[in-house]
């Protein structure tokens, strides 16, 4: 066996510790995948992070359609295949048409990671109807309308031998604050909390039928939808108070954890969340005093 080398330097300084070497095992061949919001951030990673263990991919997006381009080409640079749809998740008849699109091109579809996710932040006494129901609409409905989708295509095709032990995994990401309340967010907060119930009775709903759906809940992550929070020295530095690791994750930190999920690897698990915070979960706050 050969010796991971150590790097005093790089263990301990948390910037080098987040460019260790990414490496994602070929064990998904023959699983096509779709990605909502995927031309950014985590989705665009989890995309490239399946591509690279070996299985097709599908792109959502619903802007910037050059972005996604982007990731597909990345996806044929790894030797896989990749189409790119626009649907917005929170539209039921886009994501009917996205799921037979999808399948009419791959067949079938394994593996769906309901990814696409979106902030509308005020104090509550100013937060506007429509704020409220923007958030609930694409990050909790849009889960809702992505996972029945991808049910009825896991159940209609079942186990395939020699593929994958399960008939389909689903991935719900959600985020520490599906436990952490979260100030100024209720919306935000609100609907991760409803995607963390959704996909624990799902979860058990369809567990005999050896399909398993699961949940990824980030801590913070370096990605365009909480950029002011890493952004200036002062905003990381306050970030850390919150973060015992003391470095912000990266999307590969949360690509490869995706990966291994959908993976037979993690056959026996099902209707968890594993959270993947740099231990943001751990109550920082009470590390002294308390
Ligand atoms: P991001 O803004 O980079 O990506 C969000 C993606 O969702 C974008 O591609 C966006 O276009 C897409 N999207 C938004 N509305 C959509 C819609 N109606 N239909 C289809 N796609 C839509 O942010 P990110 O950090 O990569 O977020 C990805 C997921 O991770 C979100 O669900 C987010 O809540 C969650 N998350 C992120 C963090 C973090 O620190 N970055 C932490 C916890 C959870």
């Amino acid at each position: 066996m050969t010796e991971r080398p150590i790097d005093p330097a790089a263990s301990a300084d948390p910037e080098a510790r987040a460019q260790w070497p990414v490496r994602f095992p070929t064990i998904l061949e023959g699983q096509p995948a779709l990605v909502t919001g995927a031309n950014s951030g985590i989705g665009r990673a989890v995309a490239l992070g399946l591509a690279a263990s070996g299985a097709d991919v599908v792109v959502n997006y619903v802007v910037d359609p050059q972005a996604a381009d982007d990731v597909a080409h990345q996806v044929e640079a790894l030797g896989r295949k990749a189409i790119t749809i626009k649907a917005d998740v929170s539209n039921e008849e886009d994501v009917q048409s996205m799921f037979s699109s999808a399948i009419g091109r791959f067949g079938t579809l394994h593996i769906v990671v309901n990814n696409a996710g979106l902030q509308r932040d005020a104090p509550f006494h100013d937060m506007t109807l429509e704020q409220w129901n923007k958030v609930i609409g694409v990050n909790l409905t849009g889960q809702f309308l992505c996972a029945r989708e991808a049910i009825r295509e896991f159940k209609r095709r079942g186990v395939v031998k020699d593929i994958s032990a399960a008939a389909g995994k689903l991935v719900c990401m959600s985020s520490v604050h599906q436990e952490i309340p979260w100030a100024g967010h209720a919306n935000y907060a609100a609907s991760k909390g409803g995607v963390m119930q959704m996909m624990r009775s799902l979860a058990q709903e369809v567990a005999p039928l050896a399909i398993r759906v699961n949940g990824v809940a980030p801590g913070a992550i370096r990605t365009p939808i909480n950029r002011p929070a890493w952004e200036t020295t002062e905003a990381y530095d306050s970030l850390m108070t919150l973060v015992p690791y003391r470095r912000i994750g990266e999307p590969n930190d949360i690509a490869q954890a995706v990966a291994w999920l959908v993976s037979d690897a993690a056959d026996y698990v099902v209707g968890t969340t594993l959270f993947i915070d740099g231990g943001m979960m751990l109550f920082p706050g009470f590390a002294s005093g308390g």
